[in-house]
């Protein structure tokens, strides 16, 4: 029933509007009510908090509909909002903070961000330079973040800063979790950027000015921040590998749906026997990549040990929505260059799918080191 609500909701509310969205750089506000009254935007999170106090498949389902919405940028904008930035207040908030802001996230009012990556990098989460430093009953905190999903729109952003506490500070140990508000001062959005993909999600670079947040407003422990992005990766990356399955699935339809219908040489494209092994070979590599991310899901669910299985997920459906958006391209011939093709816009989007949420070479290095290699 969940699945079919979600669908409806994509070929309805969503469908129709991608165009729209595309050229406007963003997914209107007004979209994030509808999903809240929904149910979409707290699937996991416990009643008390206007949540669904569903499991980790139920949130699946939501990502595989929308994966194959034909609008990543909408798949991804959710998966920041719900398994990415929230998720730090619901497994790491305070009470307090929990029944302040995550009805008001549930019902779609308050958008969230993570903020993590920043101009000087991104790979290397411990090199964080934005610094905070505590001042009475504030911190206060200064640097900059780039890249940041929902940057533009957003309401609440997770961000993660270096506690300047001395030596304790170093690396991965100084890194710590707090909640901002977007009318902080000395926040600001400091840019729109402009992509070569995912053109409907909003993405911005912000800046920290002597930004005051008020201390309750730390997540978790102070210096534990890291280990927090760190878990709540595991989340993003089998969201990112459901989406990128489910994405590839419905590029394949589409253009089984093209070459059944196009005709060259006196006869169907899916008459020859290339196309056919190209559609075949796909065909597999989508089965094996769905397999793959249902496996690290259920070990997940579970709540078991799954950084190797969730990092080969992410380095493996990433890598194949690339090869997929590649043949897609080429079976569409000319029309897969045409801007009015859906494979077109999946091509650009794909390519994110080995940067975003932790590029192909970080997976290979975390997953050489859980063989301990
Ligand atoms: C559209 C978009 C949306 C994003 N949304 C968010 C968001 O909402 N929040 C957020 O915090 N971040 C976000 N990001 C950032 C994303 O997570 C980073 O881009 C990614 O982690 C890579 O970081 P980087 O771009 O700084 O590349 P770098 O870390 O500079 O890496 C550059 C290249 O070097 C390679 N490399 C780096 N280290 C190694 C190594 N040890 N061995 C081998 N190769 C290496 C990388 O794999 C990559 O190919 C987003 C990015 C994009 C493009």
């Amino acid at each position: 029933m969940f699945r079919a609500a979600v669908r409806s909701f994509a070929d309805k509310e969503v469908a129709p509007h991608i165009e729209e969205w595309e050229a406007a750089g963003q997914i209107p506000k007004s979209l994030w009510p509808r999903m809240g009254a929904l149910g979409f935007l707290g699937v996991e999170y416990d009643e008390k908090y206007g949540g669904a106090g569903a499991d980790f498949l139920t949130t699946a389902v939501l990502c595989e509909e929308l994966g194959r919405s034909r609008c990543a940028s909408l798949a991804m904008a959710v998966g920041v909002h719900t398994d990415m930035g929230s998720p730090h207040l619901y497994y790491t908030g305070s009470e307090t903070l929990k029944e302040k802001y995550l009805p008001a996230i549930c019902r779609g009012e308050k958008l969230c961000a993570i903020a993590v990556t920043e101009p000087g990098g991104g790979s290397d989460v411990a090199a964080i330079r934005t610094r905070a430093r505590r001042e009475g009953n504030d911190y206060v905190l200064n640097g900059s973040k780039m890249f940041i999903t929902n940057g533009v729109t957003a309401d609440l952003y997770f961000v993660a800063a270096r506690l300047e506490t001395g030596e304790a500070d170093k690396r991965h140990r100084g890194i710590s979790m707090f909640l901002v508000e977007r009318e902080s001062p000395g926040f600001v959005v400091s840019r729109k950027l402009d992509k070569m993909g995912m053109r409907a999600s909003d993405t911005a670079e912000l800046a920290f000015q002597d930004m005051r947040v008020p201390a309750e407003n730390l997540l978790g422990q102070e210096g534990k921040g890291f280990y927090e992005v760190m878990r709540i990766f595991q989340r993003e990356r089998l969201v990112g590998g459901l989406h990128a399955v489910a994405a590839c699935e419905r590029a394949l339809e589409d253009t089984i749906a093209y070459a059944r219908q196009r005709t060259a040489f006196g006869g169907p494209l899916t008459g020859k026997q290339v196309i056919r092994h190209k559609l075949a070979d796909m065909a597999t590599l989508v089965e094996a990549g769905r397999w793959l991310t249902y496996a690290a899901s259920l070990k997940f669910q579970a709540r078991e040990e799954a950084v190797k299985e969730i990092s080969m997920v992410k380095l493996f459906t990433g890598e194949m929505a690339n090869r997929v958006a590649y043949e897609c391209v080429q079976i569409h011939g000319g029309y897969g260059y045409m801007r009015e093709y859906p494979v077109e816009r999946f091509a650009r989007d794909a390519r994110l799918y080995t940067i975003g949420g932790g590029t192909s070479e970080i997976m290979k290095e975390i997953i050489a080191k859980e063989m301990e290699l």
